[in-house]
């Protein structure tokens, strides 16, 4: 397990993966974010970039426009085309501030955008705002799942019957699983996509680990009898769903007990 250490601290921080060729800029973003408590991650092109990425994924990507060889904007559509990459937060960062420029930008799939010259803070601001928006499972929203109540700043799991929060223990990999599954309830997610969301890393750690601890996940939710809320799918993987609390109700229903509090 202590080889997983490294990950786990990196995603407590965010990293941040910064793309860059103007090396004085990418160093000024990188110590902006780290003075913010980011992990900031330096490519000077999306060669590099790519390469980091494949190892790791960042919580977020700053992207700049103008890079040598490949765009940012060419890099950005690529990133939302891998069904690996796409759900990345992506900052597009540019000289050029014409609006049909920011359309282009947002068209290509980045969430946001922000024109050179910028203030630092500004850019941290944003780094936080789509966090917020494109990973709740970074944020510290408590979220509910009928009964089932995660709160991420009291860092504790309850199971809720008769108007009464029973706390459910769960070890630290179990309730960042568990943060996850929450925040992205009612769809199935493959081992490989657990890794890279939970672990943070799908190269390095083997896909049974993520049996193991959905295996802990469900043994500590039994005590509310709240396990069956995890469901294996066969041969694809985990979902966590409300659909299990009630069985005969359709699936557009249950979504609507998936509530965010
Ligand atoms: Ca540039």
């Amino acid at each position: 397990m202590s080889t997983h250490l490294p990950t786990m601290t990196k995603m407590a921080h965010k990293t941040i993966l910064v793309v860059e060729d103007e090396r004085s800029i990418c160093e000024l973003i990188a110590i902006n974010l780290q003075h913010a408590g980011f992990i900031p991650l330096r490519a000077h092109d999306a060669s590099v970039a790519e390469r980091m990425i494949a190892e790791v994924l960042p919580d977020v990507i700053l992207l700049d426009w103008m890079l040598p060889t490949k765009s940012g904007l060419v890099f950005a559509k690529e990133l939302r085309g891998n069904p690996r990459t796409r759900d990345i937060p992506i900052i597009m960062i540019t000289a050029r501030s014409e609006e049909s420029d920011t359309v282009t930008g947002l068209e290509a799939g980045a969430d946001d955008y922000v024109t050179k010259p910028f203030s630092p803070r500004e850019l941290v601001a944003r780094v936080r705002a789509v966090l917020r928006r494109r990973a709740p499972q970074l944020t510290d929203e408590a979220v509910a799942i009928g009964p089932l109540k995660l709160d991420p700043v009291r860092h504790r799991v309850y199971a809720v019957s008769d108007k009464k929060e029973h706390p459910l223990e769960l070890g630290p990999t179990e309730f960042r699983l568990l943060h996850f599954l929450m925040t992205h309830p009612e769809r199935v997610h493959s081992r490989a996509q657990i890794l890279d969301k939970v672990w943070g890393d799908h190269v390095f750690v083997e896909e049974r680990t993520v049996d193991v601890h959905i295996k802990r996940l469900r043994a500590s939710l039994s005590r509310g009898n709240l396990a069956d809320l995890v469901q294996t799918v066969r041969g694809t993987g985990y979902r966590l769903t409300a659909e299990a609390l009630h069985p005969a109700r359709n699936r557009s229903d249950t979504r609507a007990e998936v509530v965010r509090i």
